[in-house]
């Protein structure tokens, strides 16, 4: 038998702290839980889990300074579980760090989904070769992009944008992010020219651009694709 995948929840709410260990339990992980920033980051030093939930709002300390530390000395997969929905704090917990961030209230299969993506990201040393999804494949190795079985021709960034989303399948990816990462460090914090690019890339893989089912928009945060079903 496995050892079980060990959780550490940091929350100070006791009724959302019980609501998220029964779920967590029922999946078979293994939870401890920390009510104040100061445990959490103890027990994340002196119990080494493999995933973190963090909420952003705790008695002690900034959320985002937990996260900033954590960030400091270990590479642990951090999921930010927070009542707050505002763009911005999302755009900041990801750019400090942060794998993922979900909003409460949550369905339960949206917290548990998320949480197999950060594990699987963490784990896979070597990235996949190929990316597979619905009926879009990429072929990273041989630069190719196929929808239902025909080639698709993109452009030198916008093979450079999706490979960039599909290696990170599942997990958002802010503007900032990706502008850095195609456009390097001196990229303008201009989200128009990644907004062009884009548009190029559903008018060639989605059916109906308007509701894409590879490429979704995190309004004022970043871009998802969708997780890959090769593994
Ligand atoms: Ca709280």
């Amino acid at each position: 038998m496995s050892a079980k995948v060990h959780i550490l929840l940091i929350e100070d709410e006791k009724s959302s702290c019980a609501y998220i260990a029964t779920l967590l339990a029922r999946d078979g992980y293994q939870i401890t839980s920390a009510t104040t920033g100061k445990e959490g980051l103890s027990l994340a030093a002196s119990r080494c889990p493999n995933l973190v939930l963090l909420d952003l709002g705790l008695p002690d300390m900034d959320g985002f300074q937990v996260l900033e530390q954590l960030r400091g000395w270990s590479h642990v997969p951090i999921i930010i579980v927070s009542a707050c929905n505002e763009e911005q704090e999302k755009v900041k917990a990801l750019d400090s760090g942060a794998d993922d961030y979900v909003t409460k209230p949550f369905y339960p299969n949206e917290l548990t989904a998320r949480i197999r993506t950060a594990l699987r990201h963490s784990r896979s040393g070597a990235p996949s070769q190929i990316y597979r999804a619905l009926n879009l494949e990429i072929n990273f190795d041989r630069r190719s992009i196929h929808l239902n079985g025909v080639q698709i021709h993109l452009t030198q960034i916008e093979y450079q944008l999706l490979t960039l989303l599909a290696e990170n399948a599942g997990r958002v990816l802010t503007y900032n992010a990706i502008l850095r990462h195609i456009w390097g460090p001196y990229a303008e914090e201009n989200n128009q020219i990644l907004r062009v690019n884009m548009a190029n890339i559903r008018r060639k893989i989605e059916k109906n651009p308007a509701q894409p089912q590879y490429v979704f928009t995190e309004v004022g945060v970043g871009y998802r694709i969708r997780e890959n079903e090769n593994g």
